[in-house]
């Protein structure tokens, strides 16, 4: 590895999963040794960041790193500090970028010479909507937490241990999927939670009535306590006076003891660095455009993952964001090829596809929420799901206790969009994969 030199043909700012599957793509394509920098505020090199609110959450056995470094997720290499080095890519951790200058190519760094590019690649990510930022009282208070990195749950899994010895109560804020799995990772720790949540099931935009009503009694069944229909709106600390919270106040008015606070209310794309220099979205919270092979209004400049606002092939290429991990890994690789041979790839076709783990339970997601629903299979065998119908055709499907043959088959379902029968309520994923067309 030369000594750092001030100019990289190849940049990517921003460290997460996305940077480290842009970094498999850069060194499957051959891309030259010695060009590539990857700048990062977090100490670690890129890692599969989904495991924080799932394997990592166990305090016996759990995962850590570096076992979870990217790309293990996606069945590649264990891109681990050494793997970088070892392919000529710098890896600059605990670097934060303060300015980029599109018209000089230029990066400044925290405490570091500036850096030159050629091309550039944005992948800043997200960060958690913050309670404090709006304006919720008693939202500074100690033991309210939210994850987003190993050092957010590093904090949690403190908390947690602490919990275990000495007793005390968990309140998960928020339906959404920080919500479904914490509130699933802090049960199975044995602490005594309650999850609080405005709509009446978790992920309310995906799951339907019947399905939502399947994980509220399974999570009940597991002992958790589940506040639906309600937000928090305020918190209270143990004592006058003391910095720890020890009370939640919901807008019902029920107020709810905690030892700790965890709290899911949204993540926000990070956009602060080229707010004015790229167009962008004009919606809040934004997004910065990009075409089909991912290239931004600034010549040389490239964005994926979270930030990127893509045309969505599927909804008749609506710009869209998604905040997941698949999204961030197949986009990255995108630019990446694009930004070492333009004109390579072709247009970028996204299949959204979400998942989740949860006690003994996994579910997973494929195609479109549009449309009218249809639920099929037998909650009691825990095989069951949801099918969405639109213009008389399969456009998504939700699947819990699918096996690897079965996930294939609402993914394949999802991209054929086979015509729905008369009797899809009857029909398991896989028997509509055998079916004439
Ligand atoms: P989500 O947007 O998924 O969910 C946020 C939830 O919090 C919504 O139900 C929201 O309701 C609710 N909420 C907002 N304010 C309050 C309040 N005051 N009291 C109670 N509930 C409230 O965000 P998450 O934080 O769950 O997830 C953050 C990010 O992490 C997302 O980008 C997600 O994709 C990612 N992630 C993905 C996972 C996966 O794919 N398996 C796992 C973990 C994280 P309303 O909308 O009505 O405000």
């Amino acid at each position: 590895m030369p000594a750092f030199k001030g100019k990289f043909d190849f940049v990517i700012v921003g460290g997460g999963n996305a940077a480290g599957y842009a970094a498999k793509e850069y060194v499957s394509k051959g891309g030259p040794k010695g060009e590539l920098l990857i700048i990062t505020s977090e100490p670690y090199c890129s890692y599969e960041r989904p495991t924080c609110s799932k394997a990592y959450m166990k305090l016996e056995g759990g995962a850590r790193l570096p076992k979870f470094h990217t790309s293990v997720g996606g069945g590649g290499d264990l891109q681990d500090d050494q793997w970088y080095p070892k392919h000529g890519i710098q890896f600059m951790t605990n670097t934060e970028v303060t300015n980029i200058d599109f018209k000089k190519k230029q990066l400044s760094l925290a405490n570091q010479p500036p850096v030159e590019y050629g091309k550039l690649l944005l992948c800043t990510g997200s960060t958690v909507a913050d309670l404090k930022d709006m304006g919720t009282p008693g939202a500074e208070l100690e033991n309210i937490m939210y994850l987003r990195n190993v050092a957010d749950a590093d904090r949690i899994l403190g908390r947690v241990k602490q919990l275990k010895t000495d007793g005390g109560k968990a309140v998960v804020i928020g339906g959404g999927y920080i919500g479904l799995e914490m509130t699933a990772s802090l049960r199975s720790n044995g602490l005594d939670v309650t999850v609080v949540l405005p709509q009446e099931h978790f992920l309310s935009r995906m799951l339907t009535d019947e399905v939502g009503e399947f994980y509220e009694s399974y999570y009940k069944e597991k002992g958790v306590t589940i506040r639906a229909k309600a937000r928090a709106v305020s918190f209270e600390p143990k004592s006058p006076g003391c910095k720890q919270v020890g009370v939640a106040v919901l807008d019902t008015g029920e107020k709810l003891q905690c030892d700790l606070c965890l709290v899911g209310v949204g993540a926000r794309p990070n956009l602060g660095l080229f707010q004015g220099d790229l167009d962008m979205l004009d919606d809040k919270p934004g997004g910065v455009k990009v075409d089909g092979h991912m290239k931004t209004s600034q010549p040389d400049v490239y964005a994926a993952g979270d930030i990127a606002a893509f045309p969505l092939k599927r909804s008749g290429g609506s710009l869209t964001r998604m905040e997941h991990v698949s999204h961030a890994r197949l986009s990255a690789a995108v630019a990446m090829a694009e930004m070492l041979k333009p004109g390579s790839t072709h247009e970028y076709d996204y299949l959204p596809y979400f998942y989740s783990r949860i006690f003994d339970l996994h579910w997973e997601f494929y195609g479109s929420l549009e449309g009218s629903t249809v639920f099929f299979g037998d909650k009691k065998a825990k095989k069951f799901g949801t099918y969405w119908v639109k213009d008389g055709k399969v456009v998504g499907v939700f699947l819990e206790g699918g096996s690897p043959e079965e996930v294939e088959a609402i993914k394949s379902l999802s991209l054929e969009q086979p015509a729905a029968p008369k009797d899809l309520g009857q029909e398991m994923p896989r028997m509509m994969m055998q079916q004439p067309n």
